[in-house]
């Protein structure tokens, strides 16, 4: 069983090694990880392995750090490399006196063929083998033992028991030879017995010692073998060296793993709040149109639930859509190239984020149409908006004294229909505003409101027909 508890660092490590050109640009890095499900990368020169983690990276990332920055202009830290059938108790005690987060692992000739992180480690060892690793010896240097010899009486000493002192070791030219424990002296005080006798006339004989080399573990078997309360520590010339409590060789045990535990978690936490961070850039990302900086479609149909809920749940006011596509772009891109015609739209998307509120969401809808939902807004003020608008766009001045127009469709939502029929209307809208002449604004009217009746009476008197108003 045992050596189940003492795995070696080969079994363990995690055996996908993400090798990395050091030149790439950390956007690809972290690709690399996210594809290949690894928390590091590696990189080799004439020295050896360099390593970088996720760790790095999202500090890197929190920090502000820009991801097309390559990787080499980091310090890559070296990888420590230990054979793959090392203990990991021997790996972790590395570990911990060099101060590293990570280790490689290399075969019989040298190749690198797994890494391993502090927390791997722990996590694979069983908590009990940290009292097979600590001595003892390691626990007594804190107590100083009370020792007399066997002539001393009961009655010189007694005062040490009255300290609350648990017990006296009994020793014979520095060799523990007997015990006297405070409940022996409570005993013979209470049965009346002579208070003066010597101690080597009231202790229990032989007792039982460790050598200052044994484990806590094995230390807290004996105790529980013999049925006896305290360790007393001897050195290798059976000197005594001090007496340890069962209470306090529990509590050692105990608390180091606490100790190990929380030390860990806090690092835990520390990860876990950066990949929030992370999480929470993604998110955004994916929401976000790439040039513009304004949302996607995703994000107008994710803030489009969020709207018709509100809406059912408090009966609250409506919104209004207000799609824009602008005029004849295909002419300026084909006057003044790709090139200038994306600019015009990163300056067409700036105005309508200036326009918009907090609360509502604009987005590039796709090439160079926009789309906006008005929360809180009825159509006529979405009227006045959109109107608003166009009057902005055809006034500004773009690049290369380039001028311009928009064409709008507006509407508000109708209760009751999807989002498709509602975006159908106002298309519609924006439609009739091009054929019109273009630098227009044109609204749908004509909202399908399709009333549910929550306590229509059964009997169908009305030979079973829905109602429907259009
Ligand atoms: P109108 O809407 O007034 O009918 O004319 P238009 O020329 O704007 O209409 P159309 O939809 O035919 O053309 C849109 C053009 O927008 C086509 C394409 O070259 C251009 N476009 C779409 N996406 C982008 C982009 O991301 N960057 C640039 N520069 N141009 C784009
Ligand atoms: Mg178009
Ligand atoms: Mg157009």
């Amino acid at each position: 069983m045992k050596h189940a508890a003492f795995p070696s660092i080969g079994s363990i490590a995690q055996k996908t090694i993400l090798h990395c050109d050091p030149n790439i640009p950390l956007r690809e890095v972290a690709d690399l990880m996210a594809h290949k499900q690894v928390s590091s990368v590696v990189t080799q020169d004439a020295d050896g392995w360099r390593i970088f983690s996720i760790e790095e990276l999202l500090a890197h990332v929190h920090r502000g750090g820009s991801s097309d920055v390559s990787l080499n202009t980091f310090q890559l830290r070296r990888l420590d490399c230990l054979p793959a059938s090392e203990k990991l108790l021997v790996v972790l005690e590395y570990m911990d006196n060099n101060g590293l987060h990570h280790v490689g692992v290399v075969d019989e000739r040298g190749d690198l063929v797994g890494i391993s992180t502090h927390s791997d480690i722990l996590t694979s060892i069983d908590p009990a083998i940290f009292l097979d690793r600590k001595t003892v010896g390691e626990m007594v240097a804190r107590h100083e033992p009370v020792m007399f010899t066997g002539d001393w009486i009961l009655e010189d000493v007694m005062h040490h028991f009255c300290d609350m002192e648990d017990a006296i070791i009994v020793v014979d030219d520095g060799k523990p030879v007997g015990i006297v424990t405070t409940k022996d002296v409570f005993g013979l005080i209470f049965s009346g017995a002579d208070v003066c006798k010597p101690l080597s006339a009231l202790m229990t004989s032989p007792v039982i010692t460790a050598h200052h080399g044994t484990t806590i573990n094995e230390s807290l078997l004996q105790l529980k073998h013999h049925r006896i309360k305290r360790t007393i520590v001897v050195d290798d010339n059976q000197q005594l060296v001090g007496v340890i409590p069962q209470s306090e060789l529990i509590s050692y045990a105990y608390g180091s793993w606490m100790n190990i535990l929380k030390h860990h978690s806090s690092e835990l936490q520390e990860l876990v709040d950066m990949l929030e961070v992370k999480a929470r850039r993604l998110e955004l990302l994916a929401v976000t149109d790439v040039l513009t900086g304004l949302g996607n479609r995703r994000l107008l149909h994710k803030k489009m639930d969020e709207e018709i809920d509100r809406i059912g749940r408090y009966g609250a006011a409506g919104f209004s859509l207000v799609m824009i596509d602008i005029d004849h772009f295909k002419h300026i891109n084909d006057t003044h190239g790709h090139m200038v015609g994306d600019l015009i739209l990163k300056a067409v998307a700036s105005e309508i984020d200036k326009a918009v509120r907090k609360t509502d969401a604009a987005v590039r809808w796709g090439g160079e149409e926009f789309t906006m939902l008005l929360s809180h807004t009825a159509l006529d003020a979405a009227e006045v908006f959109a109107e608003r608008l166009r009057i902005a766009i055809e006034q500004h001045v773009f690049v290369s004294d380039i001028r311009l127009t928009i064409s709008l469709g507006v509407g508000e939502y109708a209760p009751g229909e999807n989002e498709f029929e509602l975006f159908q209307r106002i298309d519609r809208a924006l439609y009739r505003a091009k054929l019109g002449g273009r630098n227009r604004v044109e609204t749908d009217r004509r909202a399908i409101i399709k009333t549910t009746m929550p306590f229509m009476p059964v009997a169908p008197h009305n030979g079973g027909k829905t109602l429907q108003t259009m």
